[in-house]
């Protein structure tokens, strides 16, 4: 068991100040045993969090850029040396392998930090513009004061980094809201970030459910919300953030992207990318390209292909074992949404079953306790049609959906017939055909000839209903900052109202 989580509020660990506190417990999902307790935020607590980061704004928002980048730079060394340690956390919190964790989700996110703590030296200039001979303008970039970030359990020390990093390098303070079902690295984050100098009240942690996420979003001291998470939660987060204060929001939600296979594709290389897209974090990612449209010409051998791989190359078990490239799913009650979807898929859209469905199995090494983990087979569908519930809805589960296609006018048009516009990619050898149908996907992140890389330098936003605003990129520092435009005369002032 991990000691009591408590929240992180003005540079101090402390219980909730309620007499009566309230706590949740975080569990281990390969074991379905309790990892820790977790102390949870009240409205009085969320409102000294407020108030710690209203305070700390005054000094960190006139602290130079190239010393917030000192500071920001040693959280990423200490990020990198404890990097194996927060992957074992991650990987215990949200059951996803540490063969991931510790190669992804916290390098990325020191990357990222470290990018905005650079980018953050040149970005935040502003610019002149000369109007007439004796009269200029010119802006400056101004942080916007206390932002928030509310974080899915999918990544959570990543989405946790993607957030603060360009707020705290633009001179922003912050508060995470972690899942309450993956609370544990925010804490070590903020323990991460206080041993690296950072000045007290600047980066906050606050646990809890929706409601503190809801709370926060409503509070008129907020002055900004970045989110992750589904669909209908962003659009309540966006109402409420209009509502209150009209708060500047980036949303980073749901997808169901597709994944273009053309019969002059490398196949080996996209059913490398096929499994990625699908089974990578046991399918528990936004940018899943769950919709894959093959060419018929080339359906069986790809279907071959995935089989083989599916056969040969998962190894399910103990998320904590470095030959472990498959986990458990986050949560039992996600495992029992996602079958749910399974079941549809086999008994009410009769999809043709190529492996795994409800009746599949993963084997996993004995006295472990994995028994009791939540974890779920596998599962490829074939012969699927556009209407299908499983090709149209997020799973977010290990679940692939084969779709057959005959002309590249045909596959445009159905790639993009849905409302989501998370990602989209394309497998060709000919290199116009791959610039000319990624150039007509409805997605905000296209990839070609690969598929799931997203680094730091690389914007990365949804488009329609997944999402507004973007992550990442030099760009990204814009959404953290205002624009202050300042003209100056130096000439006659035009009066209008002067006795003549
Ligand atoms: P949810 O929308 O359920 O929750 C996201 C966060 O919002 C959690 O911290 C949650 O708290 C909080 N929350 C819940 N209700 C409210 C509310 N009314 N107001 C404010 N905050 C609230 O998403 P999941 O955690 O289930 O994450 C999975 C989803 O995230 C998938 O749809 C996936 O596509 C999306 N996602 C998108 C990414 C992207 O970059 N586009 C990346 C990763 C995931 P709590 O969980 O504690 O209840």
């Amino acid at each position: 068991m991990f000691p009591d989580q408590r929240l992180f509020i003005n540079g101090t660990f402390s219980p909730s100040v309620e007499e009566n506190p309230t706590f949740f417990t975080t569990t281990n999902p390969a074991t379905s045993t309790p990892l820790a307790r977790v102390h949870e935020a009240s409205p009085r607590d969320l409102q000294y969090a407020v108030d710690a980061a209203t305070k700390a704004f005054e000094t960190w928002s006139r602290t130079t850029p190239i010393e917030r980048s000192r500071i920001l730079n040693k959280a990423v060394s200490i990020l990198r040396a404890r990097s194996d340690e927060i992957a074992g956390a991650e990987s215990l919190d949200t059951g996803k392998p540490f063969s991931e964790t510790s190669t992804v989700d916290v390098p990325t996110g020191a990357d990222v930090l470290e990018y905005f703590a650079g980018v953050c030296l040149s970005g935040l200039e502003g610019k002149m513009i000369r109007l007439r001979e004796k009269a200029w303008a010119y802006t400056t970039k101004e942080p916007l004061g206390v932002c928030v970030g509310i974080g899915a359990w999918n990544y959570p020390i990543q989405i946790a980094l993607w957030k603060c990093a360009p707020a705290l390098a633009a001179g922003n303070t912050f508060i995470f809201k972690p899942s309450e079902v993956t609370p544990l690295t925010a804490n070590i984050l903020a323990e991460v970030f206080t041993t690296a100098g950072l000045p007290s009240g600047v980066f906050n942690v606050v646990h809890g459910g929706g409601g503190v996420g809801a709370w926060l979003s409503n509070c008129s001291g907020v002055a900004k919300i970045s989110f992750t998470g589904q669909v209908e939660t962003g659009k309540k987060v966006y109402s409420s953030a209009a509502g209150s204060s009209l708060k500047n929001v980036t949303l980073e939600l749901g997808g169901k992207s597709p994944f273009i296979v053309f019969p002059d594709a490398d196949l080996n290389l996209a059913a490398d990318a096929a499994m990625v897209a699908n089974f990578y974090s046991c399918g528990q990612v936004c940018t899943n390209g769950t919709r894959v449209f093959v060419h018929s010409s080339i359906k069986s051998k790809f279907e071959k292909l995935l089989l083989e791989r599916v056969r040969d190359g998962i190894r399910a078990g103990d998320p904590l074992d470095p030959n472990v490239n498959f986990g458990p799913l986050v949560s039992e009650g996600h495992s029992k949404k996602v079958k749910t979807y399974i079941r549809h898929g086999e008994e009410v859209d009769r999809a043709r079953l190529l492996c795994g469905g409800l009746k599949g199995t993963v084997s996993l090494p004995d006295g472990k306790g994995l028994e009791k983990g939540f974890f779920v087979a596998p599962t490829i569908f074939t012969d699927c049609s556009d209407s299908m519930l499983i090709c149209r809805e997020e799973i977010f589960g290990p679940v692939l959906s084969i779709l057959t296609y005959e002309t590249e006018e045909e596959v445009v048009r159905r790639a993009n017939d849905t409302e989501l516009g998370l990602a989209a990619g394309v497998f060709t050898r000919d290199i116009d055909t791959a610039h000319r149908v990624i150039g007509k996907m409805n997605a905000g992140i296209c990839w070609i000839n690969t598929w799931g890389e997203s680094p730091a330098e690389m914007p990365a936003g949804g488009w329609g209903l997944s999402g507004l605003g973007f992550e990442n990129g030099s760009e990204a520092l814009s959404q953290f900052v205002r624009t202050r435009s300042v003209l100056v005369e130096n000439g006659r002032f035009p009066a209008v109202f002067s006795k003549s």
